[in-house]
């Protein structure tokens, strides 16, 4: 396995097994949310939960017992799943019940004082080789855990509200801890589904200094304008305003904390509003609903929040407290920002955002200024993760927001990898995965196609500009593989399979569903597994024109996927024998026609049943049938992007996008 760093947390080799025993003391607001996404996340995990207030106890366990509920109603929890979760969960107020614990995660009151005395009583209480973490929002590891005598086995895990949801969790690398500890604790974070991020040891760490400033800046303003006011300006740039934020967290006291750190460590400009002692609850609007501001009140709030913004911004990045795609996705994540800040940047442009700070400077002196151009902190990988792994570039798509969806960004990132690695000696070949134990990619974001309708000269150039990673693929002269960990689905599946081999988790499946959506998958799903794996044309066929899903096992069983297994941690290894197999082969796909048989008439309707258009199935049929006729891999392809442009011309495309977008079923009965 690969040397230090890993970007992608699966690849990490963990110094360490999955806990059988957790226990989080504090069960106030976040503890019992922290410890119903541990539950969740592990059958049979034992979840221990300590408070020195024994109602605080009663309320966490009719908190997780309502989660349950919820789950259960809303069919996302099995009665199987809601045992697991309800079983198995001990409260106490004695730190004795620590006794067993493989790993203690402390999230009581922000005090520094309180809080070393209760790692004193952990360490006390605990086996040698149990873990120690803190839900600090803003206290450094090495404040808290210096005193300790093995401080080595513990560190600051911080979660988001609400810690169930939120897939966010910064992962404190500091320099008293044990070098593996981080690393084992960011495979566990990315083995149960969250989205970990290494940061260091700063107060407030990376995530905190955004969102902190941020609310205190916006009671700054409360001179000027309401809650609402400000909160409705905030929804420009986020989905819920610092206010509305503040209430639901219970956030008030956690500014006034976690600003009064900063201001002490590193100047008064961050001191918190004095108005967070003397209100407990805000008066503003929901997300969604914004209430008038006059323009020029307007401007001066976008100008002071964007100000802050930018400010922490650079001042993270120029002390590298956190990595620039992490930040950026992670304001995304845990806060809702509807672009991260970085990108907000670029979007504005160099002398806008100039502008802004410089304003802001004029009006709070020793906020953090940019030490650079602003253009040198936007030049990174925003949607991919590279990792070194025995000679090969592993590329992790990372969009977990979108199931790893591809997009045009994307796209050019994978590219200019492969590009910048195809010829040199040093790189054996490529894996493409995808980030999570989910899914590989989801297909392609639904970009331009919308304004597209109706124009196929447009359609089939925007069919060719999409296909031009898998163009390269075709060419590339060292081996691509895909490590499928998950689903892929439409454009995903088009990816996978114009690799040059493929790899799987048993559980991972893939599916063309764009029939379902009145269009059909046009940058060679209509080709490509036709003249990779002729035998299996009736299988195709289904999956194109009744959305018929393929599991990772029948996959295996038709040739297309060479290794499956079972473990996550398998997956690379697997690719990487592949891509060893593969070293000096042809990875041509025949130019030849190829034979298809097993067509059977479709029924116009989806393995599901839905009501399927007619029209589109047609144009499905008539072009695989052309493509497979073709004596050249580019004119079948051709065929293929010709029938995207056809079916953007149908009346089922414009009913099956406006559904999507609207979020309801379309109806094929109506278009044909
Ligand atoms: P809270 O005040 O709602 O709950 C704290 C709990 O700790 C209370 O139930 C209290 O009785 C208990 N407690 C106090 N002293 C204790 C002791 N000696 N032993 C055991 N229990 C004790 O606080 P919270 O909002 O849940 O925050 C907890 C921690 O998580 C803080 O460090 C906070 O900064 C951090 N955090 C909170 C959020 C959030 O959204 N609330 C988000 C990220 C991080």
């Amino acid at each position: 396995m690969p040397a230090l760093p890993v970007n992608n947390p699966i690849l990490i080799n963990p110094i360490r097994k999955m806990p059988k025993s957790i226990a989080i003391i504090g069960a106030g607001t976040i503890g019992p949310d922290i410890g119903y996404y541990l539950k969740s996340a592990l059958k049979d995990l034992t979840l221990v939960l300590i408070d020195i207030n024994p109602q605080a106890l009663t309320k966490a366990v009719d908190r997780i017992h309502a989660y349950v509920e919820k789950g259960l109603k809303r069919g996302k929890l099995s009665e199987q799943q809601a045992e697991a979760v309800r079983q198995n969960l001990v409260t106490s107020t004695d730190y004795a019940a620590l006794a067993d614990c493989d790993w203690v995660l402390e999230a009581a009151t922000e005090d520094l004082g309180l809080k070393r005395k209760i790692f004193s009583q952990i360490e006390a209480n605990i086996r040698p080789d149990a873990l120690i973490t803190s839900n600090t929002s803003s206290l450094p590891a090495e404040w808290l855990f210096s005193h300790l005598d093995h401080p080595e086995r513990a560190t600051v895990t911080h979660f988001f509200a609400p810690a169930f949801q939120n897939p966010v969790v910064e992962v404190i690398d500091w320099h008293g801890t044990n070098p593996g500890l981080s690393d084992y604790l960011r495979w566990f974070f990315g083995m149960t589904g969250k989205v970990p991020m290494i940061t260091t040891d700063a107060v407030c760490f990376m995530l905190d200094r955004i969102f902190d400033n941020w609310c205190n800046e916006a009671a700054l303003l409360l001179d000027i304008a309401s809650p609402a006011q400000i909160d409705s300006v905030a929804m420009e740039l986020v989905h819920a305003g610092p206010f509305f934020v503040l209430n639901f967290a219970h956030g008030n006291p956690i500014i006034v904390e976690t600003n009064t750190v900063q201001a002490a460590e590193e100047g008064d400009h961050y001191t918190p509003a004095a108005i967070f002692n003397e209100v407990d609850r805000w008066d503003t609007n929901p997300p969604g609903s914004p209430v008038p501001v006059d323009s020029e009140i307007a401007d001066k709030i976008r100008d002071r929040l964007l100000g802050i913004l930018f400010s922490q911004t650079v001042d993270i990045m120029d002390r590298s407290i956190g990595s620039a795609a992490d930040f950026d996705l992670g304001c995304r994540l845990a806060f809702a920002f509807k672009k991260g800040p970085l990108d907000l940047m670029q979007a504005l442009g160099d002398e806008e955002v100039m502008r802004i700070l410089q304003k802001f400077a004029d009006y709070k002196p020793g906020m953090p200024q940019p030490k650079k151009s602003i253009s040198e902190y936007l030049d990174f990988y925003r949607n991919i993760l590279v990792d070194d792994v025995d000679g090969a570039k592993v590329i992790t798509l990372r969009r977990p927001e979108a199931m790893n969806a591809l997009h045009d960004q994307m796209t050019d990132e994978i590219l200019s990898v492969i590009r910048a690695y195809e010829n040199d000696p040093a790189v054996k070949g490529f894996v493409i995965t995808g980030y999570g134990t989910q899914a590989f990619c989801a297909g392609a974001d639904i970009g331009k196609f919308p304004t597209l309708l109706g124009d196929k000269a447009q359609s089939i150039d925007y069919a060719v500009s999409c296909s031009r990673l898998l163009v390269h693929l075709d060419s590339c002269p060292k081996p691509v593989i895909a490590a499928l960990n998950g689903l892929a689905l439409g454009g995903g599946l088009e990816l996978a399979t114009r690799c040059h081999g493929l790899v799987a988790r048993e559980n991972a499946w893939m599916q063309l569903p764009e029939v379902t959506l009145g269009i059909v998958p046009g940058i060679g799903a209509m080709v490509i597994p036709y003249r990779r794996w002729p035998e299996a044309a009736a299988t195709f066929n289904r999956m194109l024109t009744q959305a018929e899903k393929l599991t990772a096992k029948q996959a295996h069983k038709i040739g297309m996927i060479a290794e499956l297994v079972a473990e996550p941690q398998a997956l690379i290894p697997a690719a990487i024998r592949q891509l060893d197999k593969l070293q000096g082969s042809q990875h041509e796909i025949t130019g030849d026609p190829v034979q298809i048989t097993g067509f059977e008439p479709s029924d116009g309707t989806s393995v599901n049943g839905q009501i399927l258009s007619g029209e589109i199935i047609g144009i499905i049929e008539k072009a695989v049938a052309e493509a497979a006729a073709c004596s050249s891999l580019d004119d079948a392809l051709d065929v293929g992007y010709a029938a995207f442009g056809d079916s953007a011309c149908t009346n089922a495309a414009g009913e099956g996008i406006s559904a999507f977008q609207e979020r309801r079923k379309p109806d094929f009965e109506k278009t044909g």
